[in-house]
């Protein structure tokens, strides 16, 4: 807590500063808004808050739809999502030792958490970087659970789209086909 030239008066558990003969919260204190807002910024830019970002957008995303039956609600929660990150990131440094770990599944290449700015603001993790951090569900057809997350890049994911396992066993029988159509010529 930074000290400050105001006086201060509890309120339960909040605490009020006395600025121009009003009682106002922290967010009312000019020097103390600054120092939040430059803490804000700091974690919005830690890799923590980077994929927290990711992790709330899936939440956010759920809460706002109107429709509700065409949103995957999540079946783990913002926590277990956290671990299963973490783990990925351990299973991939595993299988890369040289690498970091933060690697896209699907490509195998590092992912990014670039943030695109605009002015001085800071702005939300841009889905246009093709590198950046994403959450996909394996399964498109299943929500968010245990087993149907995959941690890759946003290329990735997009590639992948809503193509589901039939999709693909088609895709591999018909690339087998065309092998041998084209083994006939
Ligand atoms: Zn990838």
């Amino acid at each position: 807590m930074i000290k400050t030239k105001y006086k201060i008066q509890y309120k339960g558990n909040t605490r009020r500063y006395l600025v121009n003969d009003r009682w106002v919260t922290a967010r009312g204190v000019p020097e103390l808004r600054e120092k939040q807002d430059q803490t804000d910024t700091q974690y919005l830019n830690s890799e923590r808050g980077k994929i927290m970002e990711v992790i709330n957008s899936i939440f956010l995303r759920y809460k706002h739809k109107k429709d509700r039956h065409k949103v995957w609600y999540p079946e783990v929660d913002k926590k277990e999502l956290w671990l299963i990150i973490m783990n990925h990131i351990a299973y991939m440094k595993q299988k890369f030792p040289k690498s970091k770990g933060r690697l896209c599944f699907f490509c195998e290449k590092p992912w990014t958490y670039i943030r695109r700015k605009k002015g001085n603001g800071v702005r939300k993790l841009g889905s246009v970087v093709t590198t950046n951090f994403s959450i996909d569900r394996f399964d498109c057809e299943q929500t968010y659970k245990k087993g149907n997350i995959v941690c890759c890049c946003f290329a990735c994911n997009a590639r992948k789209g809503s193509s589901t396992k039939a999709d693909w066993r088609t895709f591999i029988k018909r690339e087998k086909e065309l092998k041998k159509i084209n083994e006939m010529e």
